[in-house]
């Protein structure tokens, strides 16, 4: 086991509390109010050395800047595609059966990556009021096909 330094420690800490997933910016904006005379490289040199070690897992964005989970237990992802937001999805409600992909595909697999897609609460709340006008045609009675 290897020894933790005090920063290393509250970075971990951080991300554990922290659910939204957050960016290494991010991740150094909450850390410098503990830590005040910490740098940003030194936020980044920790939070590869954890996800090197296992403590925390590291987001692939794509494009955008890598996110970080104080969460290592399998669970899958969902995307609000109109803003930044990202949150976990328990893994029972999207099982996946690795033996039959391994069956389909001939692969040992390993584990998966998955990641779902959609609008986020305060997004659809903010599409309803502004925007499209009678969105949701739940009450007027006439919206049968
Ligand atoms: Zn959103
Ligand atoms: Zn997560």
């Amino acid at each position: 086991m290897q020894r933790m330094t005090q920063q290393r420690r509250v970075i971990l800490e951080t991300l554990r509390i922290l659910r939204t997933h957050p960016t290494a910016d991010e991740v150094y904006a909450v850390v410098r109010r503990r830590l005040p005379r910490i740098s940003l490289g030194t936020v980044y040199r920790n939070l590869d050395e954890l996800t090197r070690c296992g403590l925390i897992r590291k987001l692939d964005m794509g494009g955008a800047p890598a996110r970080f989970d104080g969460d290592t237990a399998a669970h899958c992802h969902i995307r609000c595609l109109r803003c930044v937001r990202l949150d976990d999805v328990s893994v029972k409600s999207a099982k996946v059966h690795l033996q039959a992909v391994s069956h389909a595909t001939g692969y040992q697999v390993f584990g998966y990556r998955l990641e779902f897609e959609g609008l986020c609460p305060e997004c659809r709340t903010k599409e309803a009021s502004n925007g499209t006008p009678g969105g949701k045609h739940g009450k007027s009675g006439q919206t049968k096909p």
